[in-house]
């Protein structure tokens, strides 16, 4: 089979790691290798540094105003939106998430590029009312500098857009690593950044594994802010590295998202919300909704017909648009899954549905939806992230028990609560402790709401009104109003 070569993006030039290394990429619909990559090593990660920060110091984009900045996000919205079919075979291909998953994210990406290029020139500084009257004083909100943008492969673009909209917005230049699992629509957008008319070195991206590239790239001296969405022992590398350079970070990591099913909820809606919480992307999300706590007195009616709908997931191809599972995005990923449930059921989980890889034609990674009963909340399967489509289901008693439930996790990502009582919609959302909560729903995402999570779910957030302002400094301007010089500091009055 003959393999789709990419070449990386460094200061608007296509080009090859300078020694030449390269890695392949793997289908997971069927495991074989589909695509090469360059695997940029330190002299790469080094060029395109450079030339994000040779970008940053050049007027043709330091001295760009806001709004000509917006403009340009916004014509790469525009060129997003023109090859939304293109880039989600594309992404399908390489990370094996389902056609009509990757056609909804990447269709809905330009609203991204949209709110940030309306927000590039709303950046606004104060005035200070100041305690001393001979002073005037205000701020400004400036760019940072390079922004290292590490990505994960279960996402490429959506996580790629609510990093780079916002750093553009405020100015920066930018140096993506995408995930060595799926590497191939971000180069993709290299040509769409090109042809919106970015300056060359604006936006880069290196090509490579996290443990060499990943890292040269986050310590790098130039670097001024990492944004880094991936799993714990990647984040605490990155924190590390950042105190080689003191770059500021954000991390979004990954959770043990509870949802939390009362007894007056509507019982079809939260089996549709649960089910797109954790069967979408094959449970590949970090907010998928893995912990399910259900009050006694529904839990019987609720597993039932959460095990039929299971039950009729269509697990298949994921460029085939019927297909309502596909693959896991490694094997890895897969080996991993299956140990976990395994480990899972010899701590004493009943296995409800799935539990075994699915059987489709192929050498495909795929993995039935999974349901596990248990009745211990320091079971692994309750407390530890699987990154795949199992859903541990646990009964409780009252609201005080499905609260301490929640949050007895080290995770604090997102929540689901399903009940139809406002003061315990409102009791339970101020005490769950997560990032995210949704209600009576699961999964909406937009431009305006934030993402990130408490406790070990990481820190910082992305999305929302202030996304824009953490790729910024704040600058306070001091000017002296009085007709009088300024006093002699030694000379007491
Ligand atoms: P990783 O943390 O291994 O990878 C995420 C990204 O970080 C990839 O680009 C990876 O490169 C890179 N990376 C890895 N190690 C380093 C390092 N030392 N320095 C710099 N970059 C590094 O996570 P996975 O890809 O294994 O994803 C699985 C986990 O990530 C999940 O279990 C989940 O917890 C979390 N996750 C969270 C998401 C969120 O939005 N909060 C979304 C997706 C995943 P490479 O792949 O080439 O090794």
């Amino acid at each position: 089979m003959t393999l789709s070569e990419y070449k990386m993006f460094i200061n608007g030039l296509w080009v090859d790691a300078q020694n030449g290394a390269r890695f392949d990429s793997l289908n997971p619909a069927n495991g074989e290798p589909w695509a090469s990559f360059p695997h940029a090593q330190e002299a790469d990660v080094n060029a395109a540094v450079d030339a994000a920060q040779k970008a940053f110091e050049n007027p043709a984009w330091r001295n760009l105003h806001a709004t000509a900045r917006g403009k340009l996000l916004r014509k790469l919205g525009d060129l997003i939106a023109t090859k939304q079919t293109q880039l989600a075979q594309l992404e399908t291909n390489d990370n094996g998430k389902l056609i009509r998953e990757t056609k909804g994210q990447i269709g809905y990406m330009p609203e991204f590029f949209y709110y940030y290029a309306g927000q590039a020139d709303k950046l606004e500084g104060q005035t200070l009312p100041l305690d001393k009257t001979d002073m005037f004083a205000y701020t400004t909100h400036e760019p940072l500098g390079v922004v290292a943008a590490i990505i994960p492969w279960n996402s490429p673009m959506y996580l790629t857009a609510v990093k780079l909209a916002p750093a553009l917005a405020a100015g920066n230049t930018v140096v993506l690593k995408p995930s060595e699992h799926a590497s191939a629509t971000i180069l993709e957008l290299m040509h769409l950044v090109q042809k919106a008319g970015f300056p060359d070195g604006v936006v880069n991206v290196v090509t490579g594994l996290g443990v060499d590239t990943g890292s040269a790239l986050t310590k790098h001296p130039l670097v001024r802010r990492i944004a880094f969405t991936g799993g714990g022992e990647g984040a605490k590398s990155v924190i590390k590295n950042s105190a080689e350079n003191l770059a500021q970070v954000s991390l979004e990591l990954g959770g043990k998202s509870p949802n939390i099913i009362f007894e007056d909820a509507d019982i079809g809606s939260a089996v549709n919300g649960v089910i797109a919480g954790i069967f979408a992307a094959s449970g590949q999300s970090c907010v998928a909704g893995s912990r399910l706590l259900v009050q006694d007195t529904v839990y019987d009616e609720f597993l039932t017909a959460l095990k039929t709908r299971a039950a009729s997931i269509i697990i298949g191809d994921p460029l085939d648009p019927t297909s309502e599972m596909g693959p896991m995005a490694t094997q890895t990923q897969l080996t991993l899954v299956e140990r976990m449930v395994a480990t899972a059921i010899a701590q004493g989980a009943e296995l409800i549905h799935g539990g075994k890889r699915a059987a489709v034609a192929g050498d495909g990674w795929y993995f039935e939806p999974t349901i596990l009963a248990v009745n211990d909340n320091q079971c692994s399967i309750m407390q530890e992230e699987v990154f795949g489509p199992v859903a541990s289901i646990m009964r409780f008693k009252d609201e005080a028990e499905a609260l301490a439930l929640a949050n007895d996790t080290e995770f604090g990502l997102a929540a689901g609560i399903w009940t139809r009582d406002n003061a315990r919609v409102h009791r339970m959302s101020k005490a769950v402790q997560a990032g995210i909560i949704w209600v009576n729903t699961y999964r909406a995402v937009s431009p305006m709401g934030a993402i990130g999570g408490y406790k070990a779910s990481g820190y910082g957030r992305e999305s929302g009104i202030d996304g824009v302002k953490d790729y910024t400094q704040l600058k306070t301007v001091w000017i002296n109003t009085s007709s009088e010089p300024m006093a002699d500091p030694f000379v007491m009055r």
